[in-house]
C-alpha cells in the first residue's frame, strides 16, 4: 500500500497541530509546530479565511495524515464506516483505532505510527499467537497481541518500553508487562479517542 515519504512536519504545520508523525522529535523542542507555527510555503504567514469547503477538507486531510494513509484507502475507510450501523464519524474514527498499527501505538511500543507500521511489516508481532505482517489488520474482542520472542530483546522495543513509562494505554487495551502481550477488551468509545477532530466535518466533507 502506498504511504507519504515526503517530508512530514510540513503536514503538521499545513494542519496548524502536532500530528506526532515523527516520534520523540515531536516531544523535544526540535518540533517544527514549536518553532514555525505557520502553514509551509512563501505565503505560509500572510492570513486565510477559510471558505467553508476548505474547513471540512482540512479536518478530513488532518486525520487521514494522523492515521498516514493515502486518499483511496482513506475513502474506503469511510464508505466502510456508511455501511456499518450507528454513527458515521464514531465508525470511522473506532475502524481507524482499530489498525493494528495504532494499536502497537498506542501501546507505546513504537514512537510513531509511521515506526508502527515498520515494525508490523518487520513481522515483530503475533495476534492470537499467527504473526500478522499487515498494518490495516483490524483487531477485535478479544485479540492477543504480543511480541515475538527476539523481538523483544530488540534495542528498539527496548528504548520504546522505556520512552513509554511516561505514558499510558487506552482503557479498551491491556497490557501486562510479564508477558509483553496486550490483550483487546472492548472495542473503542468516542471518548477513548483522543484524536483531535470534529469528525462530522468529514461526514460533511464526503456528502457535498
Ligand atoms: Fe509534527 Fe512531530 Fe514534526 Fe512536530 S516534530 S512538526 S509534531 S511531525
Amino acid at each position: 500500500m502506498a504511504r507519504n515519504l515526503g517530508p512530514v512536519c510540513r503536514l503538521c504545520r499545513r494542519e496548524g497541530l502536532k500530528l506526532f508523525l515523527k516520534g520523540e522529535r515531536c516531544y523535544s523542542d526540535k518540533c517544527a509546530i514549536e518553532r514555525r507555527n505557520y502553514p509551509p510555503g512563501a505565503h505560509g504567514q500572510a492570513r486565510t479565511r477559510f471558505s467553508e469547503f476548505a474547513i471540512r477538507l482540512r479536518e478530513k486531510q488532518k486525520v487521514k495524515r494522523i492515521y498516514g494513509m493515502m486518499e483511496r484507502q482513506f475513502s474506503e475507510y469511510f464508505a466502510k464506516a456508511e455501511r456499518m450501523d450507528g454513527i458515521t464519524g464514531e465508525n470511522l474514527l473506532v475502524l481507524l483505532e482499530r489498525r493494528l498499527d495504532n494499536v502497537v501505538y498506542r501501546l507505546n511500543l513504537a514512537s510513531s505510527r509511521s515506526q508502527a507500521r515498520q515494525l508490523v511489516t518487520h513481522r515483530h508481532f503475533r495476534v492470537n499467537g499467527r504473526i500478522v505482517n499487515v498494518p490495516s489488520y483490524v483487531v477485535k474482542v478479544g485479540d492477543v497481541i504480543e511480541i515475538g520472542e527476539r523481538s523483544k530483546k530488540s534495542p528498539v522495543f527496548q528504548s520504546n518500553f522505556e520512552a513509554a513509562k511516561s505514558r499510558h494505554a487506552p482503557e479498551w487495551l491491556e497490557w501486562s508487562d510479564e508477558s509483553a502481550t496486550a490483550k483487546v477488551t472492548s472495542l473503542p468509545s468516542r471518548e477513548q479517542i483522543d484524536t483531535p477532530v470534529d469528525e462530522q466535518l468529514i461526514v460533511e466533507y464526503y456528502s457535498r
